[in-house]
């Protein structure tokens, strides 16, 4: 079951002015403004003064720690001497809580402006002290009406308190993934949470004027509050609790010393929500990864540098396990006992058995091994590149025979390289990736013809030829007539366009691969006339192989693909004003343009638009050549991009 209160939003960056206006849109006049009189805050209370105008009536500005009674009664009776009739507060937890008290007991609606990450302004709980013993309630009238988030308001929060609040808001995400209660609303939530801070606080503990990290972090407090509101918690909200009624602890410092050793205490009995939780931090395991986290932005690790003695440890331990409640892990006093004292000492908590090693600081070396780069693409490049590897090898928890076998493949494809083998390409072909970088360079254009692969036997410069000339020297086939034009794509015709074709022989060899050969055979350089057209004489291409004797054939048969290529014709056209394109006519009802992945072209080359017909014919050509049995016509319009359109 999902239940959310019906509380509204307003999230922004100078949105504290528009606090007026939702106490208006609430239908009241008279507000009482609630505060803990920081000085910290006075300059921000001012201005929500000004924004209020005549519809601020009273004042309380002695909000304190954990809602004591008292001090709720005394803003009570201010209330009711001004006949208020909506509550304003600006302020942490502490004075929220206080709002949510007066709530409580007189049903006014809240309007509540935080300043922390406390998370309180979203959830119907509310916490107080009576007599020095802290009574939680839970009730729909303790919900805020409205909350205004203005992120401006946090950017004065000092760095450690920012980071306490912001691992407060972090407890409230991870104990509501392993909640009994959880929902799909709140796992989404929650994670969206967790990585939120995990991304926000290294960043503003660099730099404390980073409004985005901000901005990112007061989201998460909104999210991780909205869970606290909406799910039940476990043994590190209770635990804190015990701490802080019992010993007088911080709230927030004892969250942030607590939480990594809650979680490390959980962890066998949830770890579905710990994986996600480390994936979610960007860490190899959950409660080291918060550790190393609270860590990396100063935040305290220790009980004892809070003040809380060794000797209380084990009358927190029998006090946490006093009265059971809903939690992953069953409550042992050895178990809490060993856990305190962790948390007393500040110990990294042991990460769970079989987690990867976090390799986060190698690739952040690596990666800034790369600053004094002063070329930024390149620098982006390499960023990524090792990022990407790293990530690869630890996903895969790739052995060192693993890698071995790796570089020997890679040494292989140097070794079977030459002017006229490229195995590289094939292995960027057969990957895909030269389709990739393909499709990202030119298939921005709409109206034009679809690109391919340039593929390993392109030959720069080829023989110029005069059109109805025919390029297949010796080779015999099935005679095939190329008539071919090229327009732009709003199909004016492109004169002088330079047209480099080039293709395999009957047996699917280009010439490059046939060392007997004597020079350039199937393959040429047109120029396009004034209609942009051209016309010449060739044999009909079959499917081939791509060389298969190399490292890359060994891939393919591993993997039981088979290395053929679908029969086609390669053309380069290059025109003055006009974007070049690389491409590649396909034979219709070739072979290896139908079926499942991996019985298609070896290299992913084919795309729809390239299927053409390579229509049969028999009798005189139009050129007038004779031509005995069966010839194939090949008539295809190209459309290239004008430069000024793309
Ligand atoms: P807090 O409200 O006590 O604030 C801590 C200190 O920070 C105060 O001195 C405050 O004046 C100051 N401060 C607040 N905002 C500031 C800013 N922007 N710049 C500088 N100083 C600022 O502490 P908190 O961590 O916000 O809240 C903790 C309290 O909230 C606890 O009592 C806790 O139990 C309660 N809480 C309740 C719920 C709930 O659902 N009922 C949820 C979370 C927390």
């Amino acid at each position: 079951m999902h239940t959310v209160g019906p509380s509204r939003a307003v999230f922004g960056a100078g949105t504290l002015p528009q606090v007026r206006g939702e106490a208006e849109r609430l239908g009241r006049s008279r507000v009482m403004l609630v505060s803990d009189g920081a000085p910290a805050l006075r300059k921000d209370t001012e201005r929500l003064r000004d924004a209020l105008g005549d519809l601020l009536v009273a004042e309380f500005d002695g909000a304190a720690m954990h809602t004591p009674v008292e001090v709720t009664e005394q803003a009570l009776t201010v209330l009711r001497e001004h006949d208020v009739d909506c509550l304003v507060a600006i302020g942490g937890g502490s004075t929220t809580g206080l709002a949510k008290a007066l709530a409580v007991r007189t049903d006014l609606p809240q309007v509540i402006v935080p300043t922390t990450y406390a998370g309180s302004e979203v959830t119907p709980v509310l916490g107080e002290t009576r007599n020095g013993r802290k009574i939680t309630r839970s009730a729909p009238e303790i919900l805020p009406e409205t909350v205004v988030y203005d992120v401006e308001l946090t950017l004065g929060l000092p760095v450690p308190m920012a980071v306490t609040s912001g691992v407060n808001a972090l407890a409230h995400a991870v104990e509501a993934l392993y909640s009994p209660d959880a929902t799909p609303v709140t796992d989404a939530m929650a994670l969206e949470a967790v990585a939120a801070v995990a991304r926000s606080l290294p960043v503003l503990h660099d730099d404390p004027s980073d409004q985005e990290a901000r901005s990112d972090l007061l989201l998460a407090a909104w999210l991780a509050g909205t869970c606290l509101g909406a799910v039940g918690m476990g043994l590190h909200h209770k635990l804190c609790h015990t701490l802080g009624g019992a010993f007088g602890l911080p709230h927030a410092e004892t969250h942030t010393v607590i939480l990594p050793h809650a979680m490390a205490y959980n962890a066998p009995a949830a770890s579905e929500a710990m994986d996600r939780i480390a994936r979610a931090l960007g860490a190899p395991d959950a409660p080291t990864g918060v550790f190393d986290l609270i860590r990396r932005v100063g935040g305290p690790t220790a009980l004892r540098d809070l003040g809380m003695a060794e000797a209380d440890l084990e009358r927190a331990a029998d006090l946490a396990t006093s009265q059971p409640y809903p939690n992953p892990r069953e409550l042992t006093r050895t178990g809490l006992t060993g856990l305190l004292r962790d948390a007393w000492q500040g110990r990294r908590p042991q990460a769970a058995a079989g987690a990867l090693p976090d390799l986060r600081p190698l690739t952040d070396e690596v990666v800034a091994s790369f600053d004094g780069c002063a070329d930024p693409r390149l620098r982006q490049l390499l960023t990524d590149l090792v990022r990407t590897l790293h990530s690869y090898t630890a996903r895969n928890d790739l052995t060192p025979l693993e890698w071995q076998q790796a570089i020997a493949f890679l040494t292989e494809a140097g070794h079977i390289t030459t002017v006229t083998r490229q195995e590289f390409i094939l292995l960027s072909d057969t990957l895909g990736m030269s389709s990739v970088v393909d499709a990202l360079a030119n298939s921005r254009t709409p109206d034009t013809t679809s690109s391919a692969i340039l593929g390993p036997f392109y030959v720069a410069g080829p023989p110029a030829a005069d059109h109805g000339s025919d390029i297949a020297g010796d080779f015999t086939g099935t005679p095939m007539l190329a008539d071919i034009q090229v327009t732009d794509q709003d199909g004016e015709p492109v004169a002088g366009a330079v047209v480099d074709v080039w293709q395999s022989n009957e047996d699917g060899f280009y010439d490059v691969q046939l060392p007997d050969l004597d020079g350039p055979v199937l393959r040429a350089r047109f120029t396009t006339d004034a209609d942009g057209r051209f016309t010449f004489w060739s044999i009909l291409p079959s499917e081939y192989p791509i060389p298969d004797d190399g490292p890359v054939g060994k891939m393919l048969s591993a993997v039981g693909r088979h290395p053929y290529r679908a029969p086609h014709v390669h053309f380069l056209i290059n025109a003055p004003g006009h974007q070049p394109l690389i491409t590649q006519l396909f034979v219709r009802g070739g072979a290896y343009l139908d079926g499942v992945p991996g019985q298609r072209d070896a290299v992913f080359g084919v795309k729809d638009d390239l299927i053409t017909d390579f229509t049969p014919r028999t009798g005189p050509a139009p050129d007038g050549r004779p031509v005995d049995g069966e010839w194939r016509l090949l008539e295809f319009t190209f459309r290239i991009a004008r430069l000024d359109q793309h």
